[in-house]
């Protein structure tokens, strides 16, 4: 790194710095709206207006209900309607490109588990606690703020697309990033600023939803030894449903 690039990376660190509580401040907003599936919309209203803030041109993309009629499109659990992506642009159509892409909802909080108001976020031994703090607010928070400092210090660094996207629906679907996707939200270099320790990881786990037809003969799961073929055996007493084709009390067989 040459001496020029050193200075440099120091008034990146020295923005991010100067603009951090500005960016927890951020995150205890988006936090505070609770951003379980069907309920994001608060929350990306947030993210549109952080985005605003620092020089993005943002856009809503609504999600089409019929996202989830398609392979790969997951089962959907509530309407879209009113339930948009959102995305920031810089430099819209240059190139190379790079896209930090992160979900805002969150799994729902077992309130019982929790020892306050999960959507009240607080400062505990530094950290910032709350529902989606880690998973995955946090990294909108400073993701945002490092582009910015980037952007602010070191403008050359970023020739190209630069855009940020909010995506809905990643912990049960994942339907949010199909419909960015579909919709053209795409980029030479995706990053997701989840939780990994600050480890880069460039592979996960991921979802198949399949649908699977099966031919057999039904039975009680907690019974299995009961079987309801006519001319098969059963273990004496062992059916006791209304109904059940098995004679109790003896070793039978099923009649049917
Ligand atoms: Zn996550």
């Amino acid at each position: 790194m040459s001496a020029a690039n050193s200075v440099s990376w120091a008034d990146v660190d020295a923005a991010i710095a100067a603009e951090a509580e500005r960016a927890v401040e951020f995150l205890a907003r988006l936090v505070a709206a609770e951003s379980t599936v069907g309920r994001e919309a608060a929350a990306q209203e947030i993210v549109a207006g952080e985005l605003a803030r620092l020089g993005f041109d943002v856009e809503q993309l609504p999600v089409p209900e019929e996202i989830a009629a398609v392979a790969p499109g997951g089962v959907a659990q509530v309407s879209y309607a009113g339930r948009p992506n959102v995305a920031g642009w810089l430099n819209r159509g240059a190139r190379p490109s790079l896209l930090p892409s992160g979900h805002v909802d969150v799994v729902p909080a077992q309130a019982s588990l929790w020892s306050a108001d999960p959507y009240q976020p607080r400062i505990e031994d530094g950290w910032l606690v709350g529902r989606g703090a880690g998973d995955m607010k946090g990294g909108f928070a400073m993701g945002l703020l490092a582009l910015a400092a980037l952007r602010d210090r070191m403008p050359d660094a970023r020739a190209g697309e630069l855009g940020f996207v909010s995506v809905i629906e990643e912990e049960c679907t994942g339907n949010g990033t199909l419909a960015a996707a579909n919709a053209g939200v795409l980029a030479d270099a995706v990053v997701l600023p989840e939780p990994t320790d600050l480890d880069l990881m460039v592979g996960g786990i991921g979802i198949l939803w399949v649908e699977i037809t099966l031919t057999g003969v039904s039975a009680l799961r907690s019974q299995p030894a009961c079987c309801c073929r006519p001319g098969s055996c059963c273990r004496p007493g062992s059916c006791r449903r209304p109904g059940s084709c098995c004679r109790p009390a003896s070793r039978s067989l099923c009649v049917g």
